[in-house]
């Protein structure tokens, strides 16, 4: 059924034929999928539907800078797909933003969405702007002007946006700030909120936590442990972060952390609270560099200009951003033993590494289910809001760690049903699909 692979792509590429993030991504789901388009071939209609999303708005972002000189940034909001639930999916901030990438990021979030088991639809928003080196007065305005535009396509029941690169709380807080100004009206309308106006615990460590927890399925799967695995972690941001805390607390230990500027080795383990917390210090510096945690911990070492991924290890993990991984640095992870590439970052691996992985024996995981966490999380911060209540923090971890189990569930049991073994980006994909395809289905030509 490779053909219904070919004509659901060739459809996408015309439409869009500069769009390349966004075309990998379908790429990637559509081939991935033929094994059911092989028993299952009337769904070739409900995806080529569910290719298009349901909405697109773009807009312009005009914010004064320090020196009162006006700037104009593009402003995005993809409403993809609400068959199961109301739109949900993080803003970027990031000068690579254009509408290929959140399309790409979106059209991903239907499928994880639908993973998580919680009822939520995917959506994905976000703008070129760039935070790095902006101050915290341009930060504000420049948020508040983008909620100005983005607050009437959102709310509580229709839309709810969280935080991706280049969002985090205090972006939340300075647009949550601006919705309340302009609604007039107190609600869950974003998630990653602040602890004390509605935010979850958990929320912050959410997608590196449930990283290692799908990671530890995985392992456990093939029957080893994942105590006692070497990590190489990319990226040192919050998914990274909430990645070597998880790791340190299952014993596992992870070696590098990586920034625009290079990667930092840190033989002995990124594993003690004071290096963890580091981590943290470096991101609240707003330089984008990790170069100075090898100052801070001498017995690291910085390679400028490198990958974290020529170092041995058992099990990589991108934390950063799209295709940080290639077939060239896949090909070096094999030549070095590892065997699990765990996806934490969306994308994170190109399309051809993904490949090589999958025809080396390597095990790799997509982002769609082992970045779940943070959206999963997201959907408890929604659950509290409605009803009005707090949770602790064991209380959310639990509900998480059942989540990412029941994800791997589902990845296992749709590889089995199709004979797909230990091939995850078919596992989740399937699942993820089909939930949504079914609600499709029934709520008829929409
Ligand atoms: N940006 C995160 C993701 O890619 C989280 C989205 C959310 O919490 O809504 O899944």
């Amino acid at each position: 059924m490779a053909e219904i692979a070919a004509r659901l792509l060739q459809t996408a590429a015309k439409r869009d034929p500069d769009q390349k993030e966004f075309l990998q991504a379908v790429k990637t789901v559509v081939e991935g999928l033929i094994p059911l388009w092989e028993q299952r071939p009337e769904l070739e209609e409900v995806m080529a539907r569910l290719i298009e999303p349901e909405r697109i708005f773009t807009f312009r972002v005009a914010w004064l800078d320090d020196h009162g000189k006006i700037q104009i940034n593009r402003g995005f909001r993809v409403q993809y797909n609400s068959a199961i639930g109301p739109y949900k999916g993080g803003l970027r901030f990031h000068p690579s933003v254009n509408l290929s990438i959140i399309k790409f990021l979106g059209f991903d979030q239907i499928f994880k969405n639908s993973l998580t088991t919680l009822p939520m639809g995917g959506g994905k928003g976000g703008s070129d702007f760039d935070p790095k080196g902006k101050s915290d007065a341009e930060v504000m305005r420049f948020c508040q002007s983008f909620m100005t535009e983005l607050f009437r396509y959102i709310g509580p029941n229709i839309d709810i946006p969280a935080g991706d690169i280049g969002v985090g709380a205090r972006e939340i807080g300075y647009m949550y700030g601006q919705y309340k100004r302009l609604t007039h009206a107190v609600e869950g309308v974003l998630t990653g909120k602040g602890q004390t106006w509605g935010g979850s615990l958990i929320r912050p460590e959410a997608t590196g936590f449930g990283g290692l927890y799908f990671a530890s399925e995985m392992v456990a799967y093939q029957k080893q442990e994942i105590a006692g695995k070497t990590i190489c972690v990319s990226g040192f941001g919050n998914v990274a972060w909430g990645a070597c805390l998880k790791a340190a607390q299952l014993k596992a230990k992870v070696i590098t952390i990586s920034g625009p500027d290079g990667y930092v080795y840190d033989e002995e383990g990124i594993n003690t609270p004071e290096k963890i917390a580091y981590l943290l210090r470096l991101r609240a510096t707003c330089q984008d560099i990790v170069a100075p945690y090898a100052e801070q911990f001498p017995k690291s070492q910085f390679f400028p200009g490198k990958k974290p991924w020529e170092r041995k290890c058992d099990i990589a993990l991108p934390c950063a951003t799209q295709n940080e991984l290639d077939a060239n640095d896949a090909a070096m992870l094999h030549a070095n033993g590892c065997k699990f590439v765990v996806e934490l970052s969306n994308m994170g691996c190109t399309h051809d590494a993904l490949e090589y992985c999958q025809s080396h024996d390597m095990i790799y995981a997509p982002g769609i289910a082992c970045n779940a966490g943070g959206v999963a999380v997201s959907g408890l911060e929604m659950t509290q809001n409605s009803i009005r209540l707090r949770w602790k923090a064991e209380e959310v971890d639990q509900h998480l760690q059942r989540i990412m189990k029941d994800i791997h569930k589902q990845c296992v049991e749709a590889m089995t049903q199709f004979h797909k073994p230990n091939d995850y980006v078919f596992g989740a994909n399937a699942a993820g699909f089909l939930k949504v395809a079914t609600a499709m289905i029934e709520q008829g030509c929409v």
